[in-house]
């Protein structure tokens, strides 16, 4: 079985998100598992950056609307792995600062881009003679590549074998297009109709994916549940729901290589389940780190975008009770103004009991992770989430909102504590439970060690993408 995993963005060559933990996440275990499969991405200027070693693979034309425009696809390996990594060389579309937009927003010819790099895949599969059973596609950029599949590559013989299986990271993000970026596509106009790829008098790439694709999953089983409702479902919710029966949740890992205690070089002392005092030591210099006196109460942290979804509007509106309840917060975010200024406010008028920092800082989240004690996410909603994950891991008590992924991966008072409502009272009650508890050392301690023996590797992750994949593959079979 051969599986060819196509995606906007893969870490480590370039990401700006989950998508991309995702994606090189996978690799590695599912090599381990004895599959074979390849990636393929666009040759941005960031993977240029990072310099990996590349060799010309392949040359072809791809049609986009009226143009044609030249593909150059090198080859490379996954990092660590005999993965082959394959990218879509075209300069005028990919050699830009950012991966999807810069300051002034998003580019304006994301449409264009997309369906190239789309059909490049398609057009890359007889060009490189790649054996593909699965086509794993991810989001709203690759989305129109099962459509393609279904219709302009259903005849072709190195296609109509394949099947095709869409991951959804976050239904926030559809890839709307105005109409007139139809052409673009080379697809029917019979397929521009409310059933189909048109969405309010737009093109919406996305739904073209959810109709088309053989397969879909999304990164939590939960998620996977709370998407064909109309409070998640960002109103494809009726589509999500005729595809129920072909729709999955598979749970994001950690990159344990990065994120793991006992080995931490980014911490100021290692620890693990076994042996816990480095994590004492971590408390302490993150307090006088971050200018927090000592106190016999639970260190609370938060580490995450300062937008709504993220509950943070919530976060803002119960800063006193961290002084009520005698405890402390540290945040460590970056985000809308409005809400980095409420926090920013706060730290200053209760210096002893909050800290914020302003700006995304990799190293600081490791620490900020090690010395608190629990970590809060009352989140509005959440497709998977890591910081839950890294939590356990670190021994930090995710308090954590019952929706998505934190609902699927935080079990209430074993590995962590849950709450119901995104409300302000619900949140307070959440935080004042967790004070509570932090006082009952025995119990504290069970949920912290419990967090800590859970195995948030991807190797779990891949082994259900593999399941998943064999299925797929096996019905290709019974149809060819
Ligand atoms: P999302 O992808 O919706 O932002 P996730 O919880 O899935 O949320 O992933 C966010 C990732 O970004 C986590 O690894 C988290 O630690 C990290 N992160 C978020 N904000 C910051 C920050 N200000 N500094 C460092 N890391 C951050």
């Amino acid at each position: 079985m051969f599986i060819l995993q196509a995606a906007p963005e893969i870490h480590p060559f370039a990401k700006t998100g989950g998508l991309g933990d995702v994606v090189g996440g996978v690799v590695r275990p599912l090599a381990e598992l004895g599959l074979q499969s390849a990636t393929i991405m666009p040759l941005y200027r960031r993977v240029r950056e990072s310099r990996p070693a590349l060799a010309r693979a392949a040359e072809f034309e791809v049609t986009v609307g009226e143009k044609t425009r030249t593909a150059v696809i090198w080859k490379g390996v996954y990092p660590g792995t005999q993965v082959p990594a394959y990218f879509v060389e075209e300069d005028s579309l990919f050699d830009r600062e950012g991966l999807y937009g810069g300051l002034k927003g998003d580019y304006a010819d994301n449409a264009e881009r997309y369906v190239f790099f789309s059909r490049a895949v398609l057009d890359a599969i007889p060009a490189l003679n790649l054996p593909v059973d699965v086509l794993h596609v991810h989001d709203w950029q690759t989305a129109l590549i099962p459509v393609y599949l279904k219709t302009i590559y259903a005849q072709s013989p190195a296609h109509s074998r394949i099947r095709s299986l869409l991951t959804i990271h976050n239904m926030g993000y559809q890839g709307l297009f105005w109409h007139w970026d139809w052409s673009l596509t080379g697809l029917d106009w019979s397929l521009f109709n409310w059933k189909q790829l048109e969405f309010w008098g737009k093109l919406n790439f996305l739904k073209g994916g959810l109709i088309f694709a053989d397969f879909l999953s999304t990164v939590s089983p939960r998620y996977a549940k709370e998407i064909q409702t109309e409070e998640f479902g960002c109103a494809l919710e009726g589509v999500l729901r005729d595809r129920a029966k072909e729709l999955v949740g598979i749970l994001n890992g950690v990159d344990t290589a990065e994120w793991n205690p006992a080995t931490d070089r980014q911490i100021p002392a290692r620890y693990s389940a076994a042996d816990l005092k480095g994590k004492a030591v971590c408390r302490a210099w993150l307090r006088k780190k971050m200018g927090l006196p000592e106190c016999a109460a639970p260190l609370f942290c938060v580490v995450s975008r300062l937008v709504e979804q993220k509950g943070i509007d919530l976060l803002a509106a119960v800063m006193g009770d961290f002084v009520a309840s005698e405890s402390q917060l540290i945040v460590l975010g970056t985000g809308e103004d409005a809400l980095q200024r409420a926090l920013v406010d706060a730290a200053r008028r209760w210096p002893s009991h909050v800290a914020v920092e302003i700006g995304f800082n990799t190293g600081l989240s490791h620490e900020v992770m090690a010395g608190s004690d629990a970590v809060l996410m009352p989140s509005r909603y959440e497709p998977c989430g890591l910081t839950q994950l890294y939590g356990q891991l670190y021994g930090t008590v995710p308090v954590v909102r019952r929706t998505g992924g934190l609902a699927d991966s935080v079990q209430d008072g074993v590995t962590g504590i849950l709450f119901g409502e995104a409300t302000v009272a619900s949140l307070t009650a959440a935080i004042r439970k967790t004070v509570e508890t932090w006082r009952r050392p025995a119990e504290w301690n069970r949920m912290v060690l419990n967090g800590m023996k859970q195995d948030w590797s991807w190797a779990r992750s891949a082994r259900e993408y593999a399941a998943l994949y064999a299925r797929l593959a096996g019905a290709a079979g019974k149809t060819a």
